[in-house]
């Protein structure tokens, strides 16, 4: 057990409470014993000096693939753990679509077993809905349930089958868990490489219209009415999902989205020629698309920053255009990223920490994303000020691939604690073996 620290005059932002101010932060027991706007005391207590740091609640990402089992060389559960605190994250919810499918209680209890021996952030699986990710069948949702995932997903993927998805949303009912969904028809998306739009034409590349995704959101907006459930949809990406979005929280459907860093930052123009680290899925969308995110993280209708981080070898991304992987990893420039919203003017300080904290809290109903009295000590801190390059080589996660090496941000974690014990500082992990 770590003893009490006392974070002294950092700018203490907890969405939760409001509050945005100067305040000294108690830990003690590793939970958070007081927030107080007058200086504290407390003899034998370690002193973290916080003036200029930002004190927030540890970020919380509700999309993030470890890779393990399975895929060992691109990430595990402790690289990928190493990663998330790097980047300030103190929980991640890891994807089910490793190789071996997380569809049972066994694959789940794995990967909290690599969880408990990595010790460094909160790992929370997420089940996979159909067995196998095969979108014929359901997989055990109670077994998984009972096994410790937060949320059922076929995320990679989508569930084209309506019924299906349907029953799905219907039985997760009973354990009032969200059902995550990629969304993409698969009969529109085919073969796409990149967004429909001018960059696809002049690289003669296969299209992916909008509709691929707006359509399935559409589809499961209208299930979600039916059966009351809770849906939450992954990695927006259109102009017209959030239209959806946006109208379907308003009749007070219990909907939730998130988006990721690279979509709210980069358009179509970044695959420039050919540049397959800014292949994903969904693919870059066009600059209203991406401003259109950006409108929808400022007013609420989107909850959650998270990364989709996604590690891939150097092999897969050294191919032609329309054979490279999908995916970007993204736990250590997501908060960088973030950050370019407040200097911009699009988000307050307030608004970007509960996008990375209390509104992923809320939307899965995790413990932490706040600093209430009794939470556990899950803090980051972070030096708004410090200018930084991005070098993918000193990633702490196993993979490099990110369209964002080199780019300067502002902003840069400086210190993650979970449970009250320092997990990561000024560019180290802090091991507890
Ligand atoms: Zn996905």
């Amino acid at each position: 057990m770590s003893g009490p620290v006392l974070f002294r005059r950092g700018r203490v932002i907890d969405p939760r409470s409001g509050v945005d101010g100067v305040r000294d932060v108690l830990v003690q027991d590793g939970k958070v014993a007081q927030v107080s706007e007058a200086p504290l005391q407390l003899s034998g207590a370690e002193v973290v000096d916080a003036q200029g740091r930002w004190v927030l609640p540890g970020f919380i990402d509700l999309h993030v693939h470890l890779r393990e089992p399975g895929e060992e060389g691109k990430e595990t559960v402790l690289t990928g753990s190493r990663s998330a605190v790097a980047g300030g994250f103190t929980a991640v919810v890891a994807m089910p679509n490793t190789k071996v499918v997380n569809d049972s209680a066994l694959v789940t209890e794995l990967v909290l077993s690599r969880a408990r021996a990595a010790g460094l952030c909160h790992v929370y699986p997420a089940g996979a809905i159909t067995k196998g990710l095969k979108g014929e069948e359901l997989a055990e949702m109670g077994e998984l349930i009972s096994a410790g995932c937060v949320c059922i997903t076929d995320d990679g993927r989508p569930v084209m089958n309506a019924a299906l998805m349907r029953r799905a949303l219907q039985y997760a009912t009973i354990f009032d868990i969200p059902v995550m969904v990629h969304e993409e028809d698969l009969t529109l998306s085919g073969k796409g490489a990149m967004t429909e739009g001018p960059t696809a034409t002049r690289l003669g590349l296969l299209p992916i219209p909008p509709s691929a995704e707006v359509a399935m959101v559409a589809r499961d907006l209208v299930l979600l009415e039916e059966t009351g459930g809770r849906l939450h949809i992954a990695h927006l990406s259109c102009e017209g999902s959030v239209r959806l979005v946006r109208e379907a929280k308003k009749r007070g459907l219990r909907v939730t989205a998130e988006a990721t860093p690279h979509h709210f930052t980069l358009d179509d123009t970044a695959v420039g020629q050919y540049d397959t680290h800014a292949k994903m899925n969904p693919p870059l969308r066009l600059r209203r698309d991406a401003e259109a995110l950006r409108e929808a993280l400022a007013d609420g209708t989107i909850d959650a920053i998270a990364t989709d981080h996604a590690p891939h070898g150097v092999l897969d991304k050294q191919v032609e255009f329309d054979k490279g992987i999908n995916g970007v990893v993204g736990l250590e420039t997501a908060l960088g990223l973030t950050l370019a919203l407040v200097h911009e003017g699009v988000l307050s300080p307030l608004k970007a920490v509960e996008l990375l904290t209390d509104g992923p809290s809320r939307a899965f109903g995790l413990p932490g994303g706040h600093l209430a009295p009794g939470s556990t000590a899950d803090i980051t801190l972070v030096d708004p000020e410090v200018e930084w390059a991005v070098d993918a080589e000193r990633f702490f996660s196993k993979s490099r691939n990110t369209p964002f090496n080199g780019r300067l941000l502002k902003g840069r974690v400086t210190q993650t604690w979970v449970g009250g014990r320092l997990v990561f500082s000024d560019g180290q992990i802090k091991e507890s073996r």
